[in-house]
């Protein structure tokens, strides 16, 4: 392989030039190797958060990062494979209903998951409250999984894409974080990486999602479906709206028994419309003809739920933990709610136990934000709007602080956004 030199590759990317594919094969073969400094590899990122990149190069940058790792062979199943992957959000539980309702509707979904870290929650966090239940899969048990119930929510292993695991680290720690070509790259070497024949991804936009602006969030939608597309993943982003939490619970626990009521045909209504709209993509690209409201409302996708979180050693009728302290946050004044603020109740719920400071630190299952008012509803003075959960006193008084100003009460009347605000791709 040719050599070239850090510096080089710095200098060429500060003053707004395009690296080479050479350049980029060079660079994370040599960084793998300890031959490119951290310090020489954050230089170049923020470099390339100022400057961008150019199509091609980032192509060439995603296409390294997947070569670096193994690339999960779902080729020889028998349904056809679709993944869904958020951006990130407050209450968002919808992979728990989404994974088993598309598996009911004759896809396999390999939802290769993260856990959570700051103010939004992680799959895996929440499906670990169950008792039993196992996120650490061997590649054959995910096949053997996806084959026999057609959903599979498990741990990313090691082997995907390595060098965004060290990039990710890097990027967490100098500041780089929220660059669209950064972000694209890295969520798109390991959903590829999958093995994943076609991908949804819910792009959120608003106060509680990591891209808050509406222009932003859709180059980074089409970025990731022009990414997706060009190593042969039928892609698809649907932007969604991520004003406010989704749903009423914002804790691991309290997430998974609202995933079950939804999956019941009950809960809230913004759940279940987010989770039928990605559905519906999904199935289409399956190439299946199949309606996923009538797999809802039938149980047939309680019934794969069931049977994925039994295949994974989980207890599906447990009962979940259970926070030791409650606080009932009322209304200050009688009116109309104008706003339930996402990112303050996802601090809050964070402040509480339910989220992780640093990605080594433990989650509690218990903890979290019960929000009992949505945006548009008249309420009472005095009446109740937030309940907190902590297993100890010290995090309610933090989370009470945390959650202050959240809700805005006033007087106009209020009608609630769409969740779905467009597709791309
Ligand atoms: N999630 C990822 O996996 N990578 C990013 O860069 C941002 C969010």
């Amino acid at each position: 392989m040719t050599s070239f030199s850090a510096v080089d590759v710095i200098s060429t990317k500060r003053d707004g030039g395009v690296l080479s594919d050479e350049a980029i094969s060079w660079l994370f073969d040599a960084y793998m190797k300890g031959d490119v400094a951290d310090e020489q590899m954050s230089a170049l990122l923020m470099a390339v958060f100022f400057n961008g990149m150019a199509p091609g190069e980032l192509r060439t940058w995603t296409q390294r990062m997947i070569d670096s790792g193994e690339r999960l062979d779902l080729s020889g199943l028998t349904r056809p494979t679709v993944d869904k992957h958020s951006t990130g959000g407050v209450g968002d539980k919808i992979s728990l209903i989404l994974a088993p309702l598309v598996a009911a509707c004759g896809a396999a979904v390999p939802q290769l998951s993260g856990r959570g870290l700051g103010h939004t929650g992680g799959t895996l966090d929440k499906l670990e409250t169950i008792p039993g239940w196992r996120a650490e899969l061997s590649n054959d048990e995910i096949r053997a999984q996806l084959e026999n119930v057609g959903a599979v929510i498990c741990a990313a292993g090691q082997g995907l894409a390595p060098v965004d695991r060290r990039l990710y680290a890097l990027r967490d720690v100098t500041g780089t974080v929220e660059s669209i070509p950064l972000i694209s790259s890295s969520i798109m070497s390991k959903k590829i990486a999958e093995g994943t024949s076609s991908l949804v991804l819910d792009v959120k936009v608003g106060r509680g999602a990591f891209i808050k602006d509406p222009g932003r969030a859709r180059e980074l939608a089409e970025t990731m479906v022009a990414l997706g597309t060009a190593h042969g993943v039928k892609t698809v982003a649907q932007l969604t709206n991520m004003d406010a939490p989704l749903g009423r619970a914002v804790g691991n626990a309290m997430e998974v028994t609202e995933s079950v009521e939804v999956l019941k045909g009950a809960g809230p209504h913004d759940v279940r419309e987010l989770t039928l709209g990605l559905a519906r993509i999904m199935v289409e690209l399956a190439g299946l003809d199949v309606d996923p409201e009538e797999k809802l409302d039938d149980g047939s996708a309680f019934d794969v739920y069931g049977q994925m979180i039994r295949a994974q050693g989980g207890d599906s009728d447990a009962t979940l933990a259970t926070a030791k302290f409650h606080e009932t946050i009322v209304a200050p004044r009688a009116g109309v709610v104008q706003q339930v603020d996402a990112l303050r109740v996802g601090v809050a719920a964070w402040r509480l136990g339910a989220g992780r400071a640093r990605k080594e630190d433990p989650v509690s299952a218990a903890a979290g934000v019960l929000c009992l008012v949505r945006e548009g509803d008249v309420v009472a003075a005095n009446e109740p709007i937030f309940e907190l959960h902590a297993d100890d006193m010290s995090h309610i008084v933090l989370g009470r602080t945390a959650i202050e100003s959240a809700l805005v009460i006033g007087d106009d009347t209020v009608v609630p956004l769409p969740m779905l605000i467009e597709r791309i791709g």
